[in-house]
């Protein structure tokens, strides 16, 4: 069925659209304002007046915290008129974050229409470089994540759930996956995992890409794939689904596939994961396999040796660059290295703008410098930039939190290499933690350690991603009032620090937890004198003594290694992070 958009069409539309790249935004900006201008958000800058001039000169650049009140007040059943005319038909959870709980942003029918447009085209794209892959199946690992009602009763979940139960999914591209769509919709996400890999198991000849959203999903696949593989080949061998599989939606849909005892396949899966070593294990299982269809760049890069291990050669394909508030940039040259992707933003998707950013000094040059805001065809080569979305849902020149690099050009339009998230610090999914967050859940459990005579003379953090789930580890360095000598530590203290700072980390990273994305958070304790050796060897690799700051989190290696190498002792939470607060909490605290 997909591409609803043939190679050929959809080429010469991307070709069009970077061509008249400037004519494209001036557009969609009319379009835009003419269709909004009336909205009380819109009214109180424009006065009537949808011309660019004005648009540039009155309409401030926001963020979030702008924002919130007007989508809280239509989350809280005011018309939606208020910032966009077009009706609001949920609200979508972005992995973003303010103080701790999701952004949230309208969704419009007409917006998921826009991104199902956006996939094709992407689709279409991926078609043309890489031969075959409209001759088979994908076995793309997708999951639904639960909704909460907005007191209005708007539904509030993520744009991918979103998308995954509407209609457009089902017509456009439900037939190309092996996964049935009922293993999709599964709300359990173990039933959902194992059932969506013991389909594409069944239909292995067929598969021609492997993947799922993000690269940090692919990886959780094969951990679980390691737990479960003896299990998929006796059911496949049998013919039987496993009994815990109770969902229905799952146990009818496997039903269709798992309809006869196949020794055969059981033995040949059982024989390749048998094997000595897991290297190229996609490939073997999936032989057909053409490319890996998983995002692998900004915070997801840190899986892409991992992926590489796995996948045997196959080309890492990051397709798209998208977010809550739009589908932004398509990847035109899927081939390349994952280290030299770039997305070119599509014009046609939302008005883009540019707020330069330089990424030495930062704070130094804005204090000088009157930061003006550029439009997508005068960015600069070379140059960092903060976005800013201008969007047919009621977003108008909202900073998005992402900074990216010019790299080059499709046409007249620019092409980005995405750089890092604005306030990201740690990651691992799909969560973002910002330095803020962590140094909050630290303050508490300081003054919980404090109940023992405990004081933290300083720490930082790190992500640990060699086991999967990854999780996050904090290097603490202890010491007993009023002694400077390492003081002895009651595991269940230290233990319940980690659960504490859990507890006051964003609403993403604990429904990561709950999911089992994110392993328990460890505190590793280290000996006396740590952050010393720490800062000596910043000093020997050239910061100033004087200046120095304890970094709060650590990448690289050999700094690793010397926390690593003073650690006397591990401790993990032993408790999954309070659900209560993952409750609706609008009314309170936006
Ligand atoms: P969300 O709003 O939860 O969908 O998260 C969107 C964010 O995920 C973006 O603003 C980026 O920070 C990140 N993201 C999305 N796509 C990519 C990509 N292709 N490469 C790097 N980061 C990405």
């Amino acid at each position: 069925m997909e591409p609803t958009i043939s190679i050929e069409s959809g080429w010469k539309i991307l070709e069009d659209m970077t061509i008249n790249a400037y004519q494209t935004q001036q557009h969609v900006l009319v379009e835009i304002l003419t269709q909004n201008l009336h909205t009380e958000y819109l009214s109180q800058f424009l006065n009537g007046h949808f011309d660019k001039e004005h648009f540039k000169t009155k309409v401030p650049v926001v963020d979030y915290e702008d924002i919130k009140p007007y989508i809280q007040r239509i989350a809280n059943e005011e018309p939606s008129n208020i910032i966009l005319a077009e009706t609001v038909t949920a609200l979508t959870r972005s992995s973003g974050t303010s103080a701790g709980q999701p952004k949230l942003m309208p969704l419009t029918d007409s917006e998921l229409d826009r991104r199902t447009y956006g996939r094709c085209l992407i689709s279409s794209v991926i078609n043309k470089f890489v031969d075959g892959l409209d001759q088979g199946k994908r076995m793309q690992l997708l999951f639904v994540r639960p909704e909460i009602k907005a007191p209005s009763g708007l539904p509030t979940r993520s744009i991918l759930t979103s998308y995954l139960i509407s209609k457009n999914f089902e017509k456009h591209e439900s037939s190309l996956h092996t996964s049935p769509i009922a293993t999709i919709l599964c709300s359990d996400s173990k039933q959902s995992m194992y059932c969506q890999m013991l389909s594409a198991l069944l239909q292995r000849n067929e598969v021609v890409c492997v993947g799922s959203v993000f690269g940090s999903t692919l990886v959780q696949a094969i951990r679980f794939f390691e737990d479960h593989w003896k299990e998929l080949c006796s059911n496949i061998r049998r013919g039987q689904l496993s009994a815990w599989i109770s969902d229905t939606g799952c146990i009818n849909s496997l039903s269709m596939i798992l309809n006869k005892p196949n020794p055969e396949l059981a033995d040949l899966i059982e024989d390749i994961c048998n094997a000595k070593s897991w290297e190229g294990i996609i490939k073997k299982l999936w032989p057909g396999t053409k490319c890996i269809d998983a995002i692998v760049t900004g915070s997801m890069a840190q899986y892409i040796p991992m992926l590489e291990f796995y996948c045997g050669g196959l080309p890492l394909v990051s397709k798209y660059y998208s977010s809550s508030e739009g589908l932004l940039g398509i990847n035109l040259k899927p081939l390349s290295k994952p280290c030299d992707t770039c997305y070119t933003l599509v014009p046609s998707m939302a008005y883009f703008e540019f707020l330069p950013v330089h990424e030495t000094n930062e704070e130094e040059r804005s204090k000088k410098e009157v930061i003006e805001v550029v439009d997508l065809v005068n960015v600069k080569l070379g140059q960092c930039y903060e976005l800013v979305v201008t969007t047919f849902i009621g977003l108008y020149r909202y900073k998005v939190g992402d900074i990216l690099k010019v790299t080059g050009y499709h046409n007249n339009a620019p092409q980005f290499q995405f750089v890092r998230r604005k306030d990201a610090f740690l990651s691992i999914d799909s969560e973002k933690t910002a330095e803020d967050e962590l140094a909050e859940g630290m303050l508490q459990a300081k003054l919980f350690v404090g109940q023992f005579q405990l004081q933290l003379v300083d720490y930082t953090s790190a992500v640990d991603i060699s086991l999967i789930p990854g999780h996050y580890i904090l290097f603490w360095e202890l010491k007993m009032e009023g002694s400077s000598k390492s003081p002895e530590l009651s595991p269940s203290i230290i233990e319940e620090c980690c659960y504490i700072v859990e507890q006051s980390l964003n609403f993403v990273y604990r429904a990561s937890r709950m999911g089992n994305s994110i392993g328990p958070l460890e505190i590793r304790v280290v000996k006396h004198g740590t952050f010393d050796a720490l800062m000596d060897f910043s000093v020997s690799k050239g910061s100033s003594g004087s200046q120095y700051k304890t970094p709060r989190c650590i990448k690289l290696e050999e700094a690793l290694k010397i926390l690593n190498s003073r650690v006397v002792g591990r401790y993990f939470s032993q408790q999954l992070p309070g659900y209560k607060t993952l409750k609706w909490k609008l009314n309170k605290s936006m």
